[in-house]
């Protein structure tokens, strides 16, 4: 079942630059049966396991982690680029393969007694999922693991993040 979902990923070479091999998952998205198939895939590894948030990582990431949240009955917290959240945010900033970035997140949309779990299309190097985690644990509550549709698994970006990984479709 995962071939099926597998070929419904494009690979676009030299997007957004020369040298990337961008998975574009909008095939995924258009075919009804597949997108709901890898929703209720990747969010029933995560049944039973007291997850109570689900923080979903612009932009992508919201694609993915709004349907699995209602699935999970979890609530939504989106982790958003700096300045795009109405309302006072939480900030973590971390380095690029050429200077900085930073995501921002609602102060109050999280607390002590909260699982997380982190939800995004694609893991490559484990950076921008490793910021979103530090935001979490700045906020008092604690990370139960990370969901990713697509993982980049030559880039080793899951050494980056200490707790629970699941991927629903890997290339070597
Ligand atoms: P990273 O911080 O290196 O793990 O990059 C993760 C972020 O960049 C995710 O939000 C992905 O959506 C995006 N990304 C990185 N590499 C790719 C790729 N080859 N294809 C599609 N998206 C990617």
């Amino acid at each position: 079942m995962t071939e099926n979902l597998q070929g419904l990923i494009r690979d676009v070479p030299d997007f957004p630059r020369a040298g990337i091999v961008f998975k574009d998952i909008t095939p995924l998205l258009l075919d009804a049966s597949a997108f709901a198939r890898a929703v209720s895939k990747m969010a029933g590894a995560w049944t039973g396991v007291g997850i109570s948030k689900v923080v979903a990582i612009e932009s992508r990431g919201f694609l993915f982690g709004g349907p699995i949240a209602v699935r999970l009955g979890a609530g939504l917290v989106p982790v958003r680029k700096p300045g795009k959240l109405p309302s006072a945010t939480g900030r973590v900033e971390y380095a690029l393969e050429y200077g900085t970035d930073a995501l921002e997140m609602h102060s109050d949309a999280l607390g002590t007694d909260d699982q997380v779990l982190i939800v995004d299309d694609v893991l490559a190097t484990g950076g921008t999922a490793q910021a979103a985690g530090d935001l979490v644990k700045q906020h008092g509550a604690k990370v139960a693991g990370f969901s990713f549709l697509v993982e980049l698994a030559f880039l080793d970006g899951r050494r980056r993040l200490g707790e629970r990984v699941e991927a629903l479709l890997r290339y070597a």
